[in-house]
């Protein structure tokens, strides 16, 4: 039953051709005036959902906040009045637009789709209804703009599109669906400098990856795994079943794959000593072939010892040199889910998307909701 609920989920949220997702945007600007110009396509500008006024491609509109919750819109030099909530919209196919904030600081931006701007709390709250792939292809770009590998990008598109739809009531109660920023994911609008991204997007259709239970996974990423990735529950507390460690050939060639860090002997072994409770001299000097969550020798965990001198993984061997401990360790992150170094690889070396993710995911399925069997 629960699977049933989970597809009939997925259906609704996928199957409606014009999924729209609400973004709050720019809001670290506390914007209090705007201006607002279509590129290249007409809009309309509708006044608390009752008063249309049509915007041409060459008009301007500037909106100022002149507080109680007013608006004053002022078009093309004339003012056409005082209102609180003003949407922009178009029927153009691929409508976009220039957002110029000039209070308190100036920014420019273009995004697609529909604005929607509302006058509370002394300022003007930005909202930008966008078109599924128009928003997919936008965080693709904000956030690995430089990518060319046109796999790596399927990949980036397909866990953008499942980390949306995972995260879709995270602001619920705020009255959007996600914010522009690293907290959700980072989206400066349109995808427009690097022209890889929008086929990728569009080839990867209504793609997700969701987990045995089809449910939509957590698709989390570092940077290089070092040649084996970590079980979420060695990091985290929550444990997942597609988050598991995993071997991995590809990043052991890639710039983050090793690095060494040295200590004085003497800190190393009071540093052992405090947090043993107890007299320590065996600097606990091991290879290791795999993971481990805790050291050989002592009670204390690889995590632990991560925090405390800021190393960059999980992952070492532990070495001398002299009266030096060489930390000699293997990738940069947390090691759990995708290895963004090894992904990279893959998709130079012709891998297919798919591949890409279910080395990374155990026993996921990237499916396409269209496609479900409900029976
Ligand atoms: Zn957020
Ligand atoms: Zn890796």
């Amino acid at each position: 039953m629960r699977y049933v609920f989970g597809l009939i989920f997925l259906l609704s949220v996928l199957c409606s051709e014009a999924k729209q997702m609400r973004i709050n945007i720019l809001d670290e600007l506390n914007t209090r005036k705007m201006s607002f110009s279509p590129q290249q396509c007409d809009y309309s500008m509708i006044l608390n959902e009752d008063k249309i006024i049509a915007v041409k491609q060459q008009d301007v509109i500037t909106l100022s906040y002149i507080g109680k919750s007013q608006v004053h819109i002022i078009k093309n030099g004339i003012s056409v009045g005082t209102y609180k909530k003003i949407v922009f919209s178009s029927e153009d196919s691929l409508p976009s637009f220039k957002l110029s904030i000039t209070l308190p600081k100036t920014k420019v931006a273009v995004y697609e789709d529909v604005l929607e701007v509302q006058a509370y709390d002394g300022e003007l709250y930005l909202f930008n209804l966008v078109e599924m792939p128009h928003y997919i292809a936008g965080v693709l770009e904000s956030e690995i703009g430089n990518v060319r590998y046109e796999e790596l990008l399927k990949v980036q598109a397909v866990i953008s599109r499942t980390y949306a739809l995972k995260h879709i009531d995270r602001h619920k109660p705020e009255g959007f669906e996600l914010c522009d920023k690293v907290h959700c994911q980072v989206y400066h609008g349109k995808s427009r400098f690097n022209p890889a991204i929008k086929p990728a997007v569009d080839s990867t259709g209504e793609l997700i990856v969701v987990d045995e239970s089809l449910q939509l996974i957590e698709a989390v990423f570092s940077a290089n795994c070092g040649g084996q990735t970590t079980n979420s529950e060695d990091i985290w507390s929550k444990q997942r079943s597609y988050l598991r460690s995993v071997c991995d050939t590809f990043c052991i060639t890639e710039k983050q794959a090793f690095w060494e860090k040295r200590i004085p002997k003497s800190q190393w072994l009071a540093y052992m000593s405090k947090k043993l409770n107890k007299p320590v001299s065996d600097p606990c000097l091991i290879h290791i072939s795999d993971r481990k969550v805790l050291l050989p020798c002592y009670e204390i965990s690889y995590k632990d010892l991560r925090g405390d001198f800021k190393l960059r993984s999980t992952f070492f061997d532990i070495d001398e040199d002299g009266d030096m401990i060489v930390l000699k360790g293997r990738g940069f992150g947390h090691g759990v889910g995708m290895c963004q170094e090894g992904s990279t690889r893959m998709a130079a070396l012709g891998y297919h998307f798919t591949d890409i993710i279910k080395l990374y995911y155990t026993n996921v399925q990237v499916v396409d909701a269209r496609d479900l069997n409900l029976e």
